[in-house]
């Protein structure tokens, strides 16, 4: 029997994931049960299809493994990631974890939105404390009141919540401003740092060559500026306490870095009060320490600032959390570096920090992510220090397996175009919002002899052609023109190799859009068509949809509501 496209097409995905699931091997009789079980229409058919079925399974078997993977995940996207979900991917144990004793911290700092790479800290945190029955803390590293709004406090706490990551402590860096600016005055006082009223020039070049300043040579020196420095009598650039590391040493972040400046600005929770600020060198590791963090884990960066963070603490003499690194998380095309968001939103381009193209969990709210898919999508990458850049696909794949059971089907007819049908009765038709999922009801239309339909299922329409409009009736094309379809109706039964398509009765006609976000940046460069929007008409039941209500368009792709005239793609 003659196999239509779509039809080979599924058949191939269903086999070469069965054989990626047994190391290369798919069964044709596990194959036939994932057919019959995956489309039910397809059922009756399966003795026709059992040539095609064998020949499919055979040439698979035939291919490596990894072949089969790349085929698999050409045809299906993230069905590779879904995979590893079943398998039940573990977070590896912490080094020195002890049961109900284990605190993590998720630090970020208020100086924009919480994008998907925060998603990922704030849940391994999580997931680490929750492991071993002990403690997270969110702890807001506001240190620079340059940067720092309560705007982003809020947004940050927002995200956090959407994603249901429960912090057991929630405090501020800036809480402990005293205390670290008193340990910063101990530390110079014990020789383990100075005061350096260098210009920043001379700081950069003799860093560069490895070469100490003659403040650093004199502990006297030292001495007598602390009190100077600790009660803000240096100017803005007067000076900054330097850690006393090893100049000359190959790891550059020890080659005494600034531990604290000076910094005029309002801070968005102590004003103007304070002016001498640590940095995130020294803030750090002391408040990992004061705040009983045993394991603090955080971005591969940081790597060659750990001797650093040990450093600190040794000096001080206090207690060393366990450090460990992990890799970024962004996705290919949607960075979410600052350096290139920010100016986006700066010169309007991007009006919002929800806007739907942006990486920010704001932005996969409104597009219609669930915060469940989110959590075992990074789950399902672990914990690995190999930067890579997955495909956003890869988290679809998660999303639509979570929104697919309880998103009403409904029709958009992209730039639609009208068909008129000889003698089709006037009637009020029934369709169902699930097709297999009853409890989601369904919606009357009241249909005529005309409707529209999307410009594109036109295209390779010809006179005599028979196509299926869903859930409704088979009909024969009589005239094609290209701002007008004639046809009639045709009885008969559904035929799996008629064309099945949406359609949208001339009377329930609401004329609506869909946005559909695109890769952000192509290679280093902003993508000009990175928000495509797509115009067309729906029924006037999604109109009356409220906002945020989460549906799928029928052969479009699941979307989200975002008002009475417009939706966001989530997905395909
Ligand atoms: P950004 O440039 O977005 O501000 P950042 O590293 O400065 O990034 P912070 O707010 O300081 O952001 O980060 C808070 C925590 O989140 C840190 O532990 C950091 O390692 C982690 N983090 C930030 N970005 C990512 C990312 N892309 N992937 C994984 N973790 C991240
Ligand atoms: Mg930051």
């Amino acid at each position: 029997m003659p196999v239509d496209a779509d039809t080979e097409k599924f058949i191939k995905a269903i086999a070469l994931k069965n054989s990626v699931e047994h190391d290369g091997k798919s069964q044709a009789h596990a194959v036939v049960a994932k057919i019959a079980g995956s489309k039910p229409e397809l059922r009756s058919q399966v003795k026709e299809l059992m040539p095609e079925i064998n020949a499919i399974v055979q040439k698979i078997n035939a291919m490596p493994l990894a072949e089969q993977k790349s085929l698999l995940e050409e045809l299906a996207p993230g069905e590779m990631a879904t995979k590893k979900l079943t398998v039940g991917q573990q977070l590896p144990p912490l080094e020195g974890a002890v049961q109900g004793k284990v605190v993590t911290r998720f630090p970020p700092e208020p100086n924009g939105y919480p994008h998907i790479g925060h998603a990922k800290a704030a849940i391994i945190d999580e997931e680490y404390a929750r492991m071993y029955g002990g403690k997270l803390i969110l702890r807001f590293d506001d240190t620079n009141p340059l940067k720092e709004k309560l705007e982003y406090y809020d947004a940050i706490a927002q995200g956090l919540e959407w994603l249901g990551v429960k912090p057991d402590i929630v405090k501020n860096t800036s809480d402990d401003i005293e205390l670290l600016q008193s340990y910063g005055r101990k530390l110079v006082e014990l020789g383990g740092a100075y005061i350096c009223t260098c210009s920043q020039d001379k700081v950069h070049d003799l860093r560069a060559k490895g070469l100490p300043c003659e403040c650093r040579r004199d502990h006297a020196i030292a001495l007598d500026r602390v009190r100077k420095m600790f009660d803000g009598s240096y100017g803005e650039s007067g000076a900054i306490v330097r850690f006393k590391g090893e100049m000359a040493d190959q790891n550059t972040a020890m080659r005494d870095p600034a531990l604290f400046r000076i910094v005029e600005g309002d801070h968005p929770r102590l004003g103007t009060k304070v002016r001498v600020w640590p940095t995130y060198d020294f803030a750090a590791p002391i408040e990992d320490s004061i705040d009983g963090v045993t394991h603090a884990i955080r971005t591969k960066e940081y790597e060659l600032r750990n001797a650093l963070y040990f450093a600190v603490l040794e000096r001080l003499q206090l207690r060393k959390p366990y450090l460990l690194e992990f890799s970024r998380l962004e996705f290919e095309g949607l960075p979410v570096s600052k350096r290139k968001i920010r100016p986006l939103i700066d010169n309007g381009t991007i009006k919002s920090w929800d806007d739907p193209r942006l990486p920010t969990l704001a932005a996969f709210k409104r597009r219609g992510f669930v915060p469940e898919a989110i959590r075992k999508f990074v789950l399902s990458l672990g914990f690995t220090l190999a930067e890579t850049k997955p495909p956003i696909e890869s988290l679809e794949a998660f999303n639509r397996k979570l929104i697919d059971p309880t998103s009403p089907r409904v029709f958009f007819v992209k730039n639609p175009v009208e068909v008129h049908i000889k003698d089709a009765p006037e009637e009020e038709v029934v369709l169902k919002n699930h097709p297999t999922d009853v409890t989601l009801g369904t919606r009357k239309v009241k249909a005529s002899d005309k409707f529209y339909i999307a410009g594109d299922d036109t295209a390779n329409l010809k006179v005599g052609d028979e196509i299926r409009l869903i859930e409704l009736s088979n009909i024969k094309i009589t005239g094609v023109d290209p701002r007008l379809i004639t046809a009639e109706v045709q009885g008969g039964e559904i035929r799996q190799s008629m064309q099945k398509i949406q359609w949208i009765a001339k009377n329930d006609i609401v004329e609506y859009k869909v946005l559909i976000p695109k890769a952000l940046y192509l290679g280093e460069e902003y993508n000009m068509n990175s928000l495509e929007i797509a115009r067309g008409f729906t029924e006037s039941f999604v109109s009356g949809l409220k906002p945020d209500t989460q549906i799928q368009f029928v052969r479009f792709g699941f979307c989200r509501i975002d008002d009475g005239k417009t939706a966001i793609l989530t997905h395909r």
